[in-house]
């Protein structure tokens, strides 16, 4: 048995850095960069019109101006405003030389054929400067940050259509336990419903991994002996539930013991999640989830969703707040680390959430994050600080 915080840094140790990709912009998200990304551009790359208007020189917008051009996005102008003159221009279009303002279209008053007048008092000038977003050269996206919608709109506008990525590895999910069944089964007298399986699966899918799984494993060694092998072999990670503890058909740490994989976590002073194993062959790796549905949930947040990130090769793979207790916080029991489900208020405050322990994953439903209590602390006062990982 070791402390959460050792069994942490062991698990994030072993993650080695991962082999590398080309995606096209419509396979990137999710995906960690490999590489910087430098801007090939100026952006804006020119003076462009933030709004649809009439552009002329800011010293002459009190007087009538004269339409001499009409400008659409994507043309290039081709006369310069002079004195009380404008342009018609569109949102995107470049701005002429000469002007150095846009008024807007609904500030106008047509007074004649081809002569406006702005009608009312303005001094944003509308315009958007070329290169005050962003300067050719310079660094957008660092290596090891996740793509998300956003970094993918920076990356189709400085020409990236093909970033250099950390290659996703290979999950998979096995279930154990002679009292399953599948979701789409009736449990019979003394069996229960495979939950774990799905929730492993869409856990890892919220990091845009794509896990296999391979199915319910009964508590056999042989059958248990056969799907191991094969997952060792084929997966970069397998994630199996149940099995793990103490009990006398608790066959999976024997069984990795047979296939030679090094366990260098087998039991944490943690609540849930105490039983959890962590072990290593050749790069494979492998993560024995406690079979209660909280506590397999719980573990994947804390200490599974952070090993793959590792191995994803993203950088700053811790993610806590920290915000004062809405009420007085009693820990009941036990002096260990504990994770508890929590809501946020709209006040920023943290609200435990009724919670019977590690079968009740009810309480996990309403939870907007996990808490963490840690070992020597029993009583949290209202309005001191915790922290708490965002689901
Ligand atoms: P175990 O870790 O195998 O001792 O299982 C602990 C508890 O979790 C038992 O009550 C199991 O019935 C339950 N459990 C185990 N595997 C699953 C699963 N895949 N889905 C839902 N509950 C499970
Ligand atoms: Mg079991």
């Amino acid at each position: 048995m070791i402390a959460f915080e050792k069994a942490f840094k062991l698990v994030i140790s072993s993650a080695k850095p991962a082999l590398t990709e080309q995606v096209t912009l419509l396979n990137a998200l999710n995906k960690v960069l490999a590489e910087d990304i430098f801007s090939d551009i100026d952006m804006p790359p020119f003076n462009k019109s933030a709004m649809d208007g009439y552009a002329c020189r800011r010293e002459d917008i009190k007087n009538d101006l004269e339409i001499v051009d009409e400008i659409p996005a994507g043309t290039i102008p081709s006369k310069t405003i002079g004195r009380n003159q404008c342009a018609r221009i569109m949102t995107g279009a470049m701005v002429p030389e000469g002007a150095d303002f846009v008024i807007m279209k609904e500030h106008i008053e047509e007074i004649a054929q081809n002569l406006v007048h702005c009608n009312r008092e303005t001094s944003k000038a509308n315009i958007c400067y070329a290169a005050e977003d962003v300067k050719a050269g310079s660094l957008v996206l660092k290596k090891g940050e996740v793509i998300s919608p956003s970094s993918i709109a920076i990356l189709a506008s400085v020409g990236c259509s093909h970033p250099l990525v950390f290659k996703m590895p290979s999950v998979a999910i096995i279930s154990t336990g002679n009292e399953l069944v599948e979701p789409n089964e009736i449990p019979g007298i003394s069996k229960i419903r495979n939950s774990n399986s799905y929730q492993l699966a869409a856990q890892a899918q919220q990091l845009g991994v794509m896990a296999d799984y391979l199915g319910i494993v009964r508590d056999d060694e042989e059958s248990l002996k056969n799907v191991l092998a094969l997952a060792l072999e084929k997966y970069d990670v397998t994630i199996i539930s149940g099995g793990v503890s103490v009990g006398d058909f608790d066959f999976v740490p024997k069984i990795l013991n047979q296939l030679n994989v090094n366990i260098q976590v087998h039991g944490m002073d943690v609540r849930p999640g105490k039983h959890l194993l962590f072990g290593e062959r050749a790069n494979h790796f492998i993560f024995g989830m406690p079979g209660n549905p909280v506590s397999s949930f719980v573990q994947f947040e804390v200490l599974v969703r952070p090993f793959l990130y590792a191995l994803m090769g993203k950088t700053g793979i811790e993610n806590l707040l920290h915000l004062p207790i809405e009420e007085d916080y009693l820990r009941k029991k036990g002096d260990q680390l504990i994770f508890v489900p929590v809501t946020l208020t709209s006040q920023g405050t943290v609200l435990p959430l009724e919670y019977h322990g590690s079968a009740h994953i009810h309480a996990y439903i309403n939870a907007q994050g996990i808490m963490e209590i840690p070992k020597s602390i029993s009583f949290i006062k209202k309005g001191e600080i915790v922290s708490v990982r965002p689901l």
